[in-house]
């Protein structure tokens, strides 16, 4: 178990606007240096500094708490466990969430990469939270390389297996978040309904990357940005689909699974 220098690292952000949850503050349990098992190519954060799918303690839970008094009374929708990479990477996430809840009283939402999720550990960690989010932008191997670009040891099924089996478990309200990039052909739209027919989360939120992406690490990836918005830094545009595509998709996995569908504004 490792604890990194924090000293220049404030581990409470926002509030932030989020289309999803409302008024939402952040909390990063990460850290400095962007860590994730996944290195998406749409990434807000840049290109990950450290990809790997070892979970340590970043940032020390008391730190969190600290820093967290300053925001008293908390009067936001949602504390959101998101930040610089991939939130179940910490070891400290079910002391982080507890803690949390106890000293706000507020919902506390999960965003993840859904890799760890078929660690025991991980589930029960969640478990504690009222709310989680699931990335499932891929619905095979091939997508999630070119797309999510995961560490080397985490394959499409082995995810796929992990969110089921967290799904089946998991007593809190579970949306599925899925980033397009092109407009997806007949198969995968097929394939994907059929994934989560099967699961049958709370909500499906679907999104297209609006913003653009920083060339280099930038902590700030961590807020939200309007995509017009300067950015003191380089940026790339990325490939998006347009609001009709989202739209036209949207009602289609409703008509065929009744599952509520949420796209982001455009
Ligand atoms: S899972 Fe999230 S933090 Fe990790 S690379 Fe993808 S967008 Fe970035």
């Amino acid at each position: 178990m490792t604890t990194q220098s924090t000293a220049t690292f404030t581990s409470v952000y926002g509030p932030v606007t989020s289309w999803r949850y409302g008024q939402s503050l952040g909390i990063d349990p990460i850290g400095l240096q962007s860590t994730c098992s996944f290195n998406c190519v749409y990434c807000q954060l840049g290109e990950i500094q450290v990809r790997t799918s070892q979970r340590h303690v970043f940032v020390p839970t008391e730190k969190i708490i600290q820093e967290l008094h300053a925001f008293a009374p908390w009067d936001v929708d949602v504390v959101t466990l998101s930040g610089n990479g991939e939130p179940t990477l910490a070891l400290n996430l079910a002391e982080i969430i507890s803690q949390v809840k106890e000293m706000t009283h507020k919902p506390v939402l999960v965003l993840t990469n859904g890799t760890l999720l078929g660690d025991r550990d991980v589930q029960a960690a969640l478990s504690l939270a009222d709310k989680v989010s699931v990335k499932l932008d891929a619905v095979n191997l091939d997508q999630l390389q070119r797309v999510n670009r995961p560490v080397m040891e985490v394959d499409w099924q082995k995810i796929w297996t992990g969110i089921q089996e967290f799904r089946q478990g998991y007593p809190g309200h579970i949306g599925i978040q899925t980033m397009l990039l092109t407009p997806p052909n007949q198969l995968s739209q097929d394939t994907y309904m059929q994934l989560v027919r099967s699961l049958h989360p709370d909500e499906i939120q679907l999104n297209t990357p609006t913003r653009p992406k920083p060339l280099t690490h930038q902590l700030d990836g961590r807020g939200n940005h309007t995509p017009t918005e300067s950015r003191p830094y380089p940026v790339q545009q990325l490939k998006q689909v347009s609001g009709d595509v989202l739209k036209a998709f949207a009602a289609k996995i409703q008509d065929a699974t009744s599952i509520p569908v949420r796209c982001a504004p455009r």
